[in-house]
């Protein structure tokens, strides 16, 4: 069992009961995303990496010792994580680093890695004999909770802003979850879902608002480390938009780091759409999280967008506390990676996923990343997410009519 020593603000050092607070930090407010710290000396006694090795199950929850569940709790039946990890040759050679793998999260069962964090938000609930769950998201969050909702049959209440994609609604609609079109901005659905789930007695599971949406999305690196024997890259690269999944991969890292599995934790880079790069500006500038103030982000790139990271102070400190970086990337750049990325490994990423590869490319290029190096690519969400940016980045099939001649002509022409 996980024994959560404390709950830890990463702006002001206070430390709280994990039964005192259930969201952020109450001095620092909204900014401060606490992190969930555990008794790691009391965790090495209780587990080891080949007792992991002998583990069948092929899930995030081969991990649950160091996830914050009780022993006996049930958890959703869906397999989350435990997702492929590529090396990836070409890649690495078209690159100019020494070697190169492609995590692919984007096979999880609603298609992104947020699937990890829902998944342990719905364990958590149910451990709590919590029947409803909400969430404030326009796209892959949302789906995940839906989905994992569904799995266990509880009541999930979706908050979108009204102008929301309407394919990013469908998914959720087909999973049953209740959604409610809310006519204003996300961040005013954000704060509408938490005042409801205060009055209603709902678990809110807005992202970094509740400290344990990091804990689900560490299992990433957990695989990473595992899946390389515990050798981890020296880089690996993340897409950020809120700054939660980087700031789950640091803590994942943090943990094995701290029970003595990795020698090292690998520097994270941090690549960020140009059009929403309020985190590159911040670490170019070296504002701290409470100085950042909201931008109007713009990109093609969804998944990304985000005025104000939600989880900027973590967001921060992992690439800090690795020396890696942050590097922006322009939509055309974001929009042709897609089918770059895809050619060079087989894997089809969402736009907000396949900016890594982009990123990766700047970081190469400016000696961020050096050519003896390793890197590993995080690929975040589904390229079927976004079928309508995917169709924009390749040009269209070859029209023939049903005979040799008129094959073998549009081949000729190609
Ligand atoms: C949510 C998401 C991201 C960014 O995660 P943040 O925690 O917001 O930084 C990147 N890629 C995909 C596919 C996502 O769904
Ligand atoms: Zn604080």
């Amino acid at each position: 069992m996980a024994v959560i020593l404390e709950l830890r603000c990463p702006l002001c050092d206070r430390r709280f009961s994990p039964d005192a607070v259930a969201y952020t930090c109450p001095s620092c407010g909204e900014v401060g995303t606490l992190d969930v710290l555990y008794d790691y000396e009391q965790l090495k006694a209780q587990l080891d990496r080949d007792a992991l090795r002998n583990r069948r199950m092929q899930s995030m929850w081969r991990y649950r010792e160091l996830l914050p569940l009780l022993p006996d709790s049930s958890v959703p039946p869906l397999d989350v994580g435990m997702t492929p990890l590529y090396e990836a040759k070409r890649l690495a050679e078209n690159l100019g680093v020494r070697q190169a793998w492609v995590k692919d999260d984007g096979q999880n069962p609603t298609g992104s890695l947020k699937d990890r964090a829902s998944a342990l938000i719905v364990a958590r609930a149910l451990e709590q004999g919590i029947s409803t769950v909400s969430t404030a998201s326009t796209g892959n969050a949302a789906a995940a909770l839906a989905g994992l909702g569904a799995s266990v049959g509880m009541n999930i209440i979706i908050f979108v802003p009204a102008a929301a994609p309407e394919a990013k609604i469908a998914q959720l609609l087909v999973y049953g979850a209740t959604v409610l079109l809310v006519e204003d901005t996300y961040d005013v659905a954000f704060d509408l879902c938490y005042q409801m789930c205060v009055s209603e007695g709902w678990y809110c599971r807005n992202t970094a608002m509740n400290p344990y949406t990091t804990e689900g999305k560490k299992t990433v690196a957990y695989e990473i480390a595992e899946q390389l024997d515990w050798q981890v890259p020296d880089v690996v690269l993340v897409s950020v938009g809120d700054g939660n999944i980087i700031a789950g991969v640091y803590k994942g890292f943090y943990d094995l780091y701290q029970l003595g599995w990795i020698e090292r934790i690998p520097r994270l880079i941090g690549v960020q759409a140009d059009g929403s790069a309020a985190l590159l500006h911040a670490w170019q500038r070296g504002l701290s999280a409470a100085e950042m103030r909201p931008i109007d982000a713009q990109t093609v790139a969804d998944s990304i967008s985000a005025g104000l990271p939600r989880d900027r102070a973590k967001a921060l400190r992992a690439v800090w506390e690795t020396q890696g970086a942050y590097v922006g990337v322009s939509d055309t750049e974001i929009v042709a990676a897609i089918p770059q990325l895809a050619r060079l490994t087989g894997v089809f990423a969402e736009p907000a996923a396949s900016a890594v590869y982009a990123g990766a490319r700047h970081a190469v290029l400016s000696n961020v990343i050096e050519s003896n190096e390793s890197v590993l690519l995080l690929v975040t969400g589904n390229g079927l997410k976004d079928v309508k940016r995917a169709q924009q980045s390749v040009a269209s099939g070859l029209r023939v009519q049903p005979t040799l001649e008129s094959v073998r002509l549009a081949l000729q022409n190609m």
